[in-house]
């Protein structure tokens, strides 16, 4: 079994279910009293979060790439970052390492493309809906067409997620609008909704509604430990 990196702490929250979910799909494929082998380094939120803010992206992905050394240093045979957000400063982490990265929106893409999807609609942070780093990697190399909220409610989105969702806040109005925009956004054409920011399941989860959904959180969960037990690699 490989040992799987994470680069956790954005937030904590939902770090703490990839951390379960990684071990409680290693328990059900290996049995008895098997767990995943893992390295983790956990960061301050608030840091990362400050930065984010205030535009010093250079700044919090050498940062983060520093967490990815120490991850590489305690043995991780390949890393994932626990957000979708910072994937913004992937290849800057990347190039500080020289384990290679589950990118999470290829292993979401994948899981969308085997359900023969072509229009998906994308929630997450403001960052994540609106910049290229993401929705344009889904575009671009894996051929799918994105369609976000307008303005006024990828905002709410936005504000959810920092406000209450990063710190474990869950609210049944916040739950409805979620559900409202999905909604919206099938009625647009989207044949299924990423959950691209990795709180979002705390919040909403496929049994609250009938639109396809993709959490980013099991799909990237799920991507590593297939990964950690490939025997052929
Ligand atoms: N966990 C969230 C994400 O997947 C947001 C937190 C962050 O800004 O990293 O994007």
């Amino acid at each position: 079994m490989k040992t799987i990196g994470l680069l956790g702490g954005m937030s904590w929250e939902s770090s703490a279910l990839y951390y379960r979910w990684i071990n409680e799909m290693v328990r059900d494929e290996l049995g008895r009293l098997h767990s995943a082998k893992i390295a983790m380094v956990s960061v301050n939120f608030q840091d990362i979060e400050d930065l984010q803010h205030t535009g010093e992206w250079e700044k919090s992905g050498a940062m983060l790439s520093q967490s990815a050394r120490q991850i590489e240093a305690a043995g991780a045979d390949f890393l994932l970052i626990c957000t979708n957000t910072m994937h913004k400063v992937a290849p800057q982490i990347e190039a500080a390492i020289n384990i290679p990265l589950l990118h999470i929106a290829d292993a979401t893409a994948e899981a969308i493309k085997a359900q023969g999807i072509k229009t998906i609609g994308l929630l997450g942070t403001n960052f994540t809906m609106e910049q290229d780093f993401y929705a344009g990697r889904l575009a671009e190399k894996h051929g799918l067409t994105v369609l976000t909220p307008p303005k006024a409610d990828r905002d709410i989105v936005h504000r959810i997620i920092y406000e209450e969702l990063v710190i474990g806040v869950i609210r049944h109005d916040s739950r409805a609008q979620y559900l409202r925009i999905m909604e919206d956004l099938q009625q647009q054409g989207a044949e299924g909704v990423i959950e691209g920011c990795t709180e979002i399941v705390t919040l909403v989860q496929q049994k609250h509604t009938a639109v396809p959904l993709f959490d980013t959180t099991a799909i990237h969960a799920k991507a590593a430990v297939k990964m950690a037990l490939d025997k052929s690699k």
